[in-house]
């Protein structure tokens, strides 16, 4: 369970996140929407503490791991997060991209890591994608990729970042599929996503974020089919 307790970034004197409260329960998928701007990266990176925060705290099954000090790389392996561009690393292929960290981070010998990482790519569908390079690859192979190396952390929570936004149209459902496989087994899952389609369909929670809040919030049945707040409605006419 991840757990925001007044979370406040600034930028200089621009408040980006504006005291976020918010609750995700394990197996949840949050959606987070709004006009550009919002917050909805900021908050994400925050989450992953990419972005240190100035007041409030984020709460990992109970645990404040906001606190200073605490290892980032530890967190980061429980919290995964994969972004609007692949960042794959262009020298290695599909399999060595996604054993790097638990290499690195976690110290496990590549023997180890091997089995488990195959699997991964097996269980989404990749398998015969493994030894390719990027540059080899899709969009949507390089999206569903780096979602595959975040998951060989095996984190407890993944964050997703806009992650179909670079994609071509018709590559946008076989990442989205991956989320669904995702969701299906349990993950708990915070999306930024303009995807509002999918938030209808596979939230369970959908918030709406404007000018660093979140003024509302609620399933994905009250958001779209009757929101409560103007802002909400008005980001809906032009966003559907
Ligand atoms: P989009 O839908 O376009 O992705 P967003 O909701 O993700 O927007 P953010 O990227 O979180 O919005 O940006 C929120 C605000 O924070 C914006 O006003 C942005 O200019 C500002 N901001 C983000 N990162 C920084 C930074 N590193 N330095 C200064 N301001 C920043
Ligand atoms: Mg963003």
């Amino acid at each position: 369970k991840l757990e925001l307790r007044g979370v406040v970034k600034r930028f200089g004197d621009v408040t980006v996140c504006d005291g976020i409260d918010l609750d995700v329960e394990e197996g949840q998928m949050v959606c987070l929407i709004g006009a550009s701007g919002g917050g909805k990266s900021t908050l994400l990176r925050c989450i992953n503490l990419l972005e240190p925060i100035e007041d409030g705290a984020i709460l990992l099954d109970g645990e404040d791991v906001s606190v200073p000090g605490l290892d980032p790389q530890r967190v980061r392996s429980r919290i995964g997060m994969v972004f609007q561009s692949f960042n794959l690393f262009p020298h290695m292929t599909a399999l060595e991209n996604a054993m790097l960290a638990p290499r690195r981070v976690k110290g496990k010998s590549r023997e180890e890591v091997r089995p488990e990482v195959e699997a991964l790519f097996t269980r989404f569908g990749l398998a015969d994608r493994m030894d390719k390079y990027p540059d080899q690859l899709s969009g949507g192979q390089q999206q569903r990729v780096a979602i595959v190396r975040a998951l060989a952390m095996k984190p407890d929570v993944m964050l997703f970042d806009e992650i179909t936004s670079a994609l071509d149209p018709q590559l946008v459902g076989e990442v989205l599929d991956v989320l669904l496989q995702l969701k299906a087994e349990g993950m708990t899952m915070v999306l930024a996503t303009h995807e509002m389609e999918f938030a209808r369909q596979a939230a369970d929670k959908v918030c709406f974020l404007k000018d660093g809040k979140i003024i509302e919030e609620g399933p994905p049945s009250e958001i779209f089919n009757a929101p409560k707040r103007a802002e909400t409605r008005a980001f809906l006419e032009r966003a559907l």
